[in-house]
């Protein structure tokens, strides 16, 4: 069977936006489908359903793909400016470590949430919904405390 970008049997109700209108919804944490409602609930959770649309948004798993892409962004955007400060001035190695590598988790930080929103809108936009590989994965229930347990 051919592959195609459209569902046999969409999973959503209503025509997903353009895929950069997609992406730029969900890189500001808006829901990609209608732009309305929020994406995450938290630093990186995606919401179960979108408040607005009710799109099954919580059932996509994006998994390795936005730090992957953060990384990949982050050392493009980096790695010059590590280099020309390194044939300018020659600084001895701890002030590039001390330097950088803080520098370089504060840049993962702040791209990994809109990264990881446009990889959901892409996703979305390839009709990935999470239903692909059966039933979504439960969430983890917290163990049961009982009061004789240490
Ligand atoms: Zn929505």
């Amino acid at each position: 069977m051919p592959w195609t970008s459209e569902r046999e049997t969409p999973a959503l109700s209503v025509n997903p936006p353009p895929i950069g209108a997609a992406m730029a919804r969900g890189a500001m944490g808006r829901c990609p489908v209608c732009g309305q409602g929020r994406l995450f609930n938290g630093y990186l959770r995606v919401v179960d359903a979108c408040e607005s649309c009710h799109a099954p948004l919580g059932r996509m798993r994006a998994d390795d793909a936005p730090p992957y892409f953060t990384i990949l962004i982050a050392g493009h955007v980096l790695l010059p400016a590590v280099f020309w400060v390194e044939k300018l001035w020659q600084p001895p190695m701890w002030l590039h470590m001390a330097v950088w590598l803080p520098l370089f988790a504060i840049v993962c930080t702040l791209l990994l949430r809109p990264v990881k929103g446009a990889t959901l809108a892409w996703m979305l936009r390839l009709g990935l919904t999470g239903d692909e590989q059966g039933a979504p994965v439960p969430a983890p229930v917290a163990p049961r405390r009982t009061p004789g347990d240490a």
